[in-house]
C-alpha cells in the first residue's frame, strides 16, 4: 500500500495576515483542499493523512469538508504536528504505521499544484530506490556567501538541482531513520531527504515540475491565483445532426424560420444547425449529447424551439467557468438555399450564445446530387465548438 502524508502544521508567516498559508483560499478552495485532490485522487494510494498544527482543528475540517465522498473515502483523521516540520513529520509516520504501507510519499501542503503525472513519476521512483526526490534544474546562478554578503565560491550550476515534494520514501527505513534523529536529539532537519542522507541511506532524484510551485510569499498567492483564474485551455469537439423532410411549409435552421416546400420529421422544431451545435458544445464539456438532456421520450420537448437546447448547453459552459471562442458550422443540403439567411442564422445564434456575431461562422453545401441530401431526403449540419475551459475542468 502506498500512504501519503501531507505537512500542514505550520504557521506560514511569510505569506502576509492571512492566517496560515494552506489553508487560505486560492480561487475559492483552499490551498490545502487543492494540495489533497491529486492524491486522493490516484487510484495506487490507498490512505492519506496530514499533519496539522493544534489550533487548526476547525480550519482543517473546512478545508476537507468539501471533498467528493469518493475521495474523503482515503483520508484517514489528521495527526497534530510538532514544534517543528521534522517533529510533524515523525508524527505522521507513526500514525500511519497502523496502514502499513510499504512506500510513503510526503508532501508540502504549500504546494497546490503537484499533477497527477508528477506523482506517478515518483511512485515510478519508489519502486526502484527507498529514496527519490523531485529535483529540477537550477536556472540562476548561485553564489555561496560570506560575512557581509561578500561572495566566496560559485558552485558549479550543472552539478546543482532544486528540490520539491511529494519526496518518496520505503516506509520503514523512513520512519527509522526519525526515530533515530529523535532520540539523537537532532531536530534541524528541514527536509526529509536530509535526514535520509544524514541515516546513510542513498537519495536518488526523479524530474521534478517547475509548475509544483511552494506558496511562500505574498506574490507567490498573487500569481497562483492569477494562474488559477487565469489559465484556460482550449478544447475542441464535433457535433452532427440530421433529420429528413417530410410535408410542410417551412424549417428551422440556425435558429431562422425559413419557408420551404417541405417540412422536417423532428420531434422539437428540427434545427440540426442547432442541434449539432448543442453537441459540440456538450462534446467539449464532455456532459454527453442533446438525448442525455433532452430525452425525444420526454413529451415536455415536443415542437420545443431549439433555442432552449443551444441556451442550456452555454449555461453549462459558463457553469463550468468556460468561455466559447468560436462556432462553426456547415450545413448540408440541395434546398432551401441557406445563403440568404446565412446572416440572419449568424446573428440569432449569437444571440442565444451571448457571443459576437463574428465568433460565429455558418457555411452550406450541396452534395453535388449524391447521397440522401442529394436526393432530397433531409438535410444535415456539421458543427465544430472551440472553446477555453479552467484547467482542471
Ligand atoms: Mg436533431
Amino acid at each position: 500500500m502506498i500512504a501519503v502524508l501531507v505537512v500542514a502544521a505550520g504557521r506560514g508567516q511569510r505569506a502576509g495576515d492571512g492566517g496560515p498559508k494552506q489553508y487560505r483560499r486560492l480561487a475559492g478552495l483552499p490551498v490545502l483542499h487543492r494540495s489533497l485532490v491529486p492524491f486522493l485522487e490516484k487510484a495506487e494510494i490507498g490512505a492519506v493523512t496530514v499533519a496539522i498544527h493544534a489550533d487548526d482543528a476547525a480550519l482543517y475540517e473546512a478545508a476537507v469538508s468539501g471533498l467528493e465522498a469518493g475521495l474523503a473515502e482515503k483520508l484517514r483523521d489528521p495527526v497534530i504536528g510538532g514544534a517543528t516540520r521534522q517533529d510533524s513529520v515523525r508524527l505522521g509516520l507513526q500514525a500511519l504505521v497502523a496502514e502499513a504501507p510499504e512506500m510513503v510519499l510526503v508532501h508540502d501542503a504549500a504546494r497546490p499544484f503537484c499533477s497527477g503525472e508528477l506523482i506517478a513519476r515518483a511512485i515510478a521512483a519508489g519502486r526502484l530506490s527507498p529514496a527519490a526526490i523531485p529535483a529540477t534544474p537550477v536556472t540562476d546562478t548561485i553564489k555561496q556567501v560570506g560575512a557581509g554578503g561578500v561572495v566566496v565560491a560559485t558552485p558549479d550550476r550543472a552539478a546543482l538541482v532544486a528540490v520539491q515534494t511529494p519526496q518518496v520514501y520505503a516506509f520503514a527505513p523512513l520512519l527509522a531513520a526519525h526515530l533515530r534523529a529523535h532520540d539523537a536529539g537532532l531536530s534541524h532537519f528541514t527536509d526529509d531527504a536530509a535526514l535520509v542522507e544524514w541515516a546513510g541511506l542513498p537519495v536518488e532524484t526523479f524530474r521534478g515540475d517547475a509548475a509544483n510551485v511552494k506558496l511562500t510569499y505574498e506574490a507567490d498567492f498573487i500569481s497562483a491565483e492569477t494562474r488559477l483564474s487565469g489559465v484556460l485551455v482550449t478544447r475542441v469537439a464535433s457535433g452532427y445532426d440530421v433529420h429528413s423532410f417530410t410535408t410542410g411549409d417551412h424549417v428551422w435552421l440556425g435558429g431562422v424560420r425559413i419557408p420551404h416546400d417541405r417540412g422536417v420529421e423532428a420531434h422539437s422544431d428540427g434545427d440540426v444547425a442547432l442541434h449539432a451545435l448543442t453537441d459540440a458544445l456538450l462534446g467539449v464539456l464532455s456532459e454527453g449529447d442533446i438525448g442525455t438532456h433532452f430525452p425525444p421520450s420526454d413529451p415536455e420537448w415536443r415542437g420545443a424551439s431549439s433555442d432552449r437546447f443551444l441556451a442550456f448547453a452555454c449555461e453549462r459552459v459558463r457553469a463550468r467557468g468556460g468561455v466559447i471562442d468560436h462556432l462553426d458550422l456547415t450545413i448540408v443540403c440541395e434546398a432551401p438555399r441557406v445563403g440568404p439567411h446565412r446572416e440572419a442564422m449568424r446573428e440569432r445564434i449569437a444571440a442565444i450564445a451571448d457571443l459576437a456575431p463574428a465568433r460565429v461562422s455558418i457555411k452550406a453545401t450541396t452534395s453535388e446530387r449524391m447521397g440522401f441530401t442529394g436526393r432530397r431526403e433531409g438535410l444535415v449540419a456539421f458543427a465544430t465548438a472551440t472553446l477555453r475551459l479552467p484547467v482542471e475542468s
